[in-house]
């Protein structure tokens, strides 16, 4: 048995030191990034934020939303190939949406029809989805999907630490999808002790995937989970993340996933987790024996068209740029000093300005 005696850090922990700027408006701040890849040869431009590849708001509604904001959907992994083509017959935008997969044999077998149906064509992402991504078997299932999808930018994960960030990348992936337990759907802590407060995971598995370069690009890393605020948001492209993904904040939306339910004269859409008991059930008709559920089942208030947060969302994102004195999206981690705090304890879901 080890400790770590070294204080690990989640968002709430720390707040930004402002800094004198030359900015004069957030309107100066620009949140697009363009980014070249360790493996894929694409060049990809936009605003790297993306959804969480869950039923609740990885949706084909939320994609027609998001591309034109040049943000990324990443569908869930329930949507059949007959629903893919019939999507793509009016949509298509692939450098804002990704393709997921996990690695039971049926995931495989399905990317294997949607390359034959050449549906693979309409996505520049294909993201590799498992909870534990210390398994030896994910690292060779990266290194199978990579001999079927060559040019695609590949997301694997999800992990926490440095070395298992470099493996993900030798073994072929583009960008590593960092976290575990930090989901506000997760039950991963509480329900098997495992995990690592996210800042952390963040900075220390950024600063590998970013070592880690040839010609043609560098190991990137997407921030997955634990984001209850935009401010959090801010932080994790501060600690080094090239992509953030979130679920719950996506979710709540005429847009998102999940069904609207009346209570109380009240209306709420469902929030889950991708491994809940409501998942399992729905998705897979069953829970198998032999797996504890890892995910929560919750309402969140409804709350409308997304249009409006992600206006709330930008907007609070470039006026970090401006205290921070960041002109581009990719300054913030130079221009990032942390500093230690007592938790705070509110959540983004009761203070949201609905305008209501
Ligand atoms: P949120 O933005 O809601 O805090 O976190 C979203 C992330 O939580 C997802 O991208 C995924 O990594 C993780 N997640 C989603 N569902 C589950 C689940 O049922 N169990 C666990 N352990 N993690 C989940």
């Amino acid at each position: 048995m080890r400790i770590i005696e070294e204080t690990k850090l989640d968002y709430q922990d720390v707040l930004l030191r402002p800094k004198r700027s030359t900015l004069t408006s957030r309107k100066d701040v620009d949140l697009e990034r363009e980014f070249t890849f360790y493996h894929s040869p694409k060049t990809w431009k936009g605003i790297p934020i993306m959804t969480a590849n869950m039923a609740t708001c990885g949706t084909f509604e939320m994609a027609q939303v998001l591309a034109p904001y040049k943000m990324i959907t990443t569908f869930h992994k329930y949507y059949t190939v007959e629903q893919f083509e019939e999507f793509f017959k009016s949509f298509n935008n692939p450098d804002y949406v990704a393709y997921t997969l996990g690695i039971r044999d049926e995931d495989f077998e399905k990317l294997k029809i949607m390359q034959e149906k050449d549906l693979l064509k309409h996505f520049s992402f294909i993201c590799l989805d498992v909870p534990n991504g210390y398994l030896q078997k994910f690292l060779d299932a990266i290194k199978m999907v990579r001999t079927i999808c060559k040019e695609h930018i590949i997301i694997a994960g999800n992990v926490v630490t440095n070395e298992m960030a470099e493996e993900i990348i030798l073994a072929g992936a583009d960008i590593v999808k960092v976290g575990i337990g930090p989901g506000s759907a997760c039950t991963t802590r509480r329900q098997t002790g495992v995990g690592y407060p996210q800042l952390s995971a963040v900075i220390e598995c950024g600063d590998a995937a970013h070592g880690m370069s040839n010609s043609q690009g560098v190991g990137r890393i997407i921030a997955d989970g634990g984001q209850q605020f935009p401010s959090c948001v801010a932080k994790a492209f501060c600690g080094g993340a090239d992509f953030n993904m979130f679920g719950s904040m996506f979710s709540g939306f005429e847009e998102s996933g999940g069904n609207l339910i009346e209570k109380d004269g009240k209306q709420f859409k469902e929030y889950f987790g991708s491994s809940s008991n409501k998942a399992m059930e729905e998705f897979y008709g069953k829970k198998d024996s032999h797996r504890a559920s890892e995910g929560r089942y919750t309402l969140i208030p409804f709350k409308g068209s997304i249009h409006n947060f992600i206006q709330d969302l930008l907007g609070s994102l470039r006026s970090t740029g401006t205290y921070i004195g960041a002109q581009f999206l990719k300054e913030f981690p130079k221009r990032a000093t942390f500093i230690r705090v007592n938790r705070q304890l509110t959540t983004y879901l009761e203070t949201f300005d609905t305008g209501k």
